[in-house]
């Protein structure tokens, strides 16, 4: 039998790496420098815990997540999402003791049962950034442009912010009401997901992918026109500090997003690039949850990117150059074999990518090998050297070769290679 992995889920091999490490890097230092700390919680979670807070009737938990029944006869779940997470952990050890506003992100993987295709993998990883314990709007604003300062850092441009509010427990029951007398006439277009969602969870609908439902909801009523008061204010507001900040944003009252628990500010950012799954960045203001989930009836709001996403629309420009070593060291003969590995191991010990070939294997093979490594230097030492004290050392751009002094080797490369203890 052969193995390869599963459908939906991918590798990601040595070169695709250093990608996702050089993005991660940029990410970790603007997250820094909005004071926000990481934290981890696991990939496993009871399924209530994503039951109760994204919503039952939303795709996540009717059909796409991966669950099992424990020894105990529990549900358990991979995590689809990890505001949920982040949520529970921020009750269970009462991080608001501590400071009032938690600054929380988190990066890893999330699993969803969906049809794989470019874009959308059954494993794939995100960012998550989260203000726990602030109601906005200028909290609101700063996630926002947190999330634009990572897309720009990240090399991205060209993506189109989408904003919209979804009201509050006070207006959004009315609005729904009205939603769902709007769509009750247009059943018979409705694809069959959208016939129930109508009756379920009616802003569900505005969310639908098929063609038809989209034309439907083109002309269903605006939750913007319907939000109460103090949304409205909180939702001026947060525009204000946006068009202040120069972040550029379109107004989409269709902009619902896949989860139950936002209220208020949603936003999502999209590319037009053909071909591409269009959400990079989701996010907004779920006020609610942490109540519902038992903890302090504290506001917050999140967001979360996708990092295949993200990489995908980066290209070329986020390959950059492959790392290569600082020297290879060739040793011909049995005795400068061993001499070798002493000296490579006490390079190394400084810090220094030093390389060398595990075998026994004449100089051209050994040449060949540093050459296909990067290796920007070379010292050959076989037992003529060892016998003269004088080994060859090779810069490998410009060809020239020049001896070295065998006695000290490793403080005499030290200072070749400029990495000086
Ligand atoms: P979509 O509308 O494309 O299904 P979503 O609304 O389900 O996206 P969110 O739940 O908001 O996405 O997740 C935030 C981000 O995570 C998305 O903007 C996207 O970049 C990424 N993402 C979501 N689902 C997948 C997936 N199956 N594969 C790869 N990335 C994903
Ligand atoms: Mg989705």
């Amino acid at each position: 039998m052969e193995f390869t992995n599963l459908k939906g889920f991918k590798d990601i091999l040595p070169e695709d790496v250093r990608v996702w490490q050089r993005l991660e890097s940029k990410v970790r230092s603007v997250l820094r420098s909005f004071g926000f700390h990481e934290i981890k919680p696991p990939i496993i979670e009871r399924t209530e815990l994503f039951s109760r807070s994204i919503g039952l009737d939303t795709d996540i938990v009717s059909k796409e997540m991966y669950s099992i029944v424990d020894a105990k006869g529990k549900s358990i779940s991979l995590r689809p999402e990890a505001t949920a997470s982040v949520a529970r952990a921020y009750i269970q050890h009462r991080l608001y003791d501590k400071n009032p506003v938690q600054k929380l992100f988190t990066f890893g993987p999330m699993f969803r049962r969906e049809r794989p295709q470019k874009g959308r993998f059954r494993q794939f990883y995100q960012i998550n950034a989260e203000i726990l314990g602030d109601s906005g709007p200028r909290s609101d604003a700063d996630l926002i442009i947190l999330a634009t300062t990572i897309l720009n850092e990240a090399g991205l441009s060209g993506l189109t912010l989408y904003l919209n509010s979804l009201g509050c427990s006070q207006c959004r029951p009315r609005f729904r009401q009205g939603l769902q007398e709007y769509l009750s006439q247009k059943t018979d277009v409705l694809c069959s997901d959208c016939q129930k969602r109508a009756k379920t969870n009616p802003l569900r609908v505005f969310d639908c992918k098929v063609e038809t439902c989209n034309e439907v909801v083109s002309d269903a009523p605006s939750i913007l026109d319907h939000i109460c008061q103090d949304c409205r204010g909180h939702f001026d507001s947060l525009q204000a500090y946006l068009t202040d900040s120069d972040i550029f944003f379109v107004l989409n009252h269709r902009l619902v997003r896949g989860l139950d628990y936002y209220t208020r500010t949603s936003f999502e950012f999209q590319t037009e690039h053909p071909g591409a799954q269009n959400a990079v960045c989701g996010g907004g203001r779920y006020d609610g949850l942490l109540k519902l989930l038992g903890g302090p009836d504290h506001p917050a709001i999140g967001f979360a990117m996708g990092i295949e996403r993200l990489i995908d629309l980066l290209g070329d420009v986020g390959k950059g150059e492959s790392p290569a070593p600082e020297l290879f060291v060739a040793g011909l003969g049995e005795k400068a074999e061993e001499e070798v590995f002493g000296w490579v191991r006490d390079l190394r010990k400084a810090g220094i990518w030093v390389e060398m070939e595990y075998g026994s294997k004449g100089l051209k093979a050994q040449m060949k090998k540093a050459d296909r490594l990067g290796a920007k230097k070379v010292l050959m030492v076989g037992d003529d050297e060892l016998a003269s004290g004088k080994g060859i050392l090779r810069d490998m751009e410009t060809k020239e070769q020049k001896e070295i002094d065998l006695k000290n080797i490793v403080n005499e490369l030290k200072k070749v290679l400029q990495k000086n203890e």
